[in-house]
């Protein structure tokens, strides 16, 4: 399986930082996407400026969140439509920053992802425990009934997995937690799936720096890496998605 790369950029990049970051990034992306798949996730207002370049180089282009409907009166709100039209290919939901600040719960992002789907759109669902979850021991319950209530039955996204105790704070997983959630997440999949297959990709993300991507990247079962803070820099995306 291609492991698959995605820049989120959260909300960073006026028009200028953002054009000159892809521009620095997509200069050197020829040989990586030799071996891997590239997604950069720029805030809305740079999609549709930034969908030329990316596509010239092969680049995905990502979405950091969509509205669970077609249309209709949500002021400030973005349809999956809106992203397709933009030349969006993926998008990012149940973030656990838009579950913390928007309140987005298990169902509505199912029918978010239901929605991205029948725009043509490639969903990537995150999931993650909390640090108190972990430490009690909660962490597979609450993967599993995050699988099981955001993943509609057909799904044939892309699962992340992001503890939140690891984003933003420096301390990515180790590499033995990591196997072992993906095994966990690969397994629940598979049963709320009902599926043999276990090659669905299921991506890590987390605090993930060029100076251990490599050890990530090799992980038995991981699919790639979501990459936050890092992907601001051209030099630290660039050494993530060569890393290993
Ligand atoms: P950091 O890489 O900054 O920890 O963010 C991870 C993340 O939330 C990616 O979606």
């Amino acid at each position: 399986m291609r492991q698959m790369i995605i820049g989120n950029w959260k909300m960073h990049g006026l028009r200028k930082a953002g054009t000159d970051l892809a521009s620095a990034i997509t200069t050197e992306i020829g040989t990586i996407l030799k071996e891997r798949d590239v997604v950069l996730a720029p805030p809305f207002t740079l999609l549709h400026h930034l969908f030329p370049l990316l596509s010239e180089h092969g680049v995905g282009l990502g979405a950091q969140d969509c509205h669970a409907e077609i249309e209709g009166a949500y002021t400030g709100d973005i349809s999956a439509g809106m992203l397709a039209d933009s030349g969006v290919s993926h998008v990012i939901l149940g973030h656990s920053e838009r579950r913390e600040h928007h309140h987005e719960y298990n169902a509505l992002i199912k029918r978010k992802v239901m929605r991205a789907r029948e725009f043509g759109l490639c969903p990537v669902v995150c999931v993650g425990e909390s640090g108190r979850q972990k430490e009690e021991n909660l962490a597979e319950e609450w993967l599993g009934k995050q699988i099981t209530e955001c993943l509609p039955p057909d799904f044939d996204g892309i699962v992340a997995y992001e503890p939140i105790w690891a984003i933003g704070t420096g301390k990515a997983a180790t590499q033995q937690d990591i196997e072992s959630r993906l095994t966990f997440l690969h397994d629940a999949l598979a049963r709320h799936l009902e599926t043999d297959d276990k090659s669905m990709r299921v991506l890590y993300g987390g605090s993930v720096k060029p100076e251990d991507a490599a050890s990530i990247l090799a992980v038995p079962g991981v699919g790639g890496v979501l990459v936050g803070g890092a992907s601001l820099s051209a030099r630290s995306f660039l050494g993530i998605a060569r890393a290993g």
